[in-house]
């Protein structure tokens, strides 16, 4: 049997091609404003493995450019630029900006898989 759209109460009436219970159909009939109920997607075991594979990918992506951002940053200070030269500090500045910038999407990309992770873990229990 169908469930009402508006309250969830099995029903086998039809209005307009959606479930509706008589209680629903009556009240809306007397000129109540009603609401759907909102329907939770259900989401499919092969959508979560491939949500899983996607956020772990990224986050191969995102460890590899901050490893390289650091390797880069750690270079460019061990070659002890000459800190006279303005050039050369800007240049060790940019990569050592740019290592955090990395950084932050690495964390960013470690977050979000936590974050699926508590999900799984709260719709499980
Ligand atoms: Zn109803």
């Amino acid at each position: 049997m169908a469930q009402c759209e508006f309250c969830g109460a099995a029903t086998s009436l039809y209005d307009g091609g959606s479930p509706v219970c008589i209680e629903c159909s009556n009240r809306r009939d007397a000129g109540e404003k009603l609401t759907k109920l909102t329907k939770v997607p259900r989401v499919s075991e092969p959508d979560l493995q491939r949500e899983k594979e996607g956020l772990l990918e990224n986050l191969r992506i995102a460890r590899d450019r901050f490893f390289d951002a650091k390797r880069l940053a750690t270079n460019a200070v061990d070659q002890r630029p000459e800190i006279e030269h303005a050039d050369a500090c800007f240049a060790m500045n940019q990569t050592i900006r740019n290592e955090m910038v990395e950084f932050k999407k690495y964390t960013e990309a470690l977050s979000a898989l936590a974050e699926f992770a508590l999900r799984q873990k709260s719709s499980k229990s």
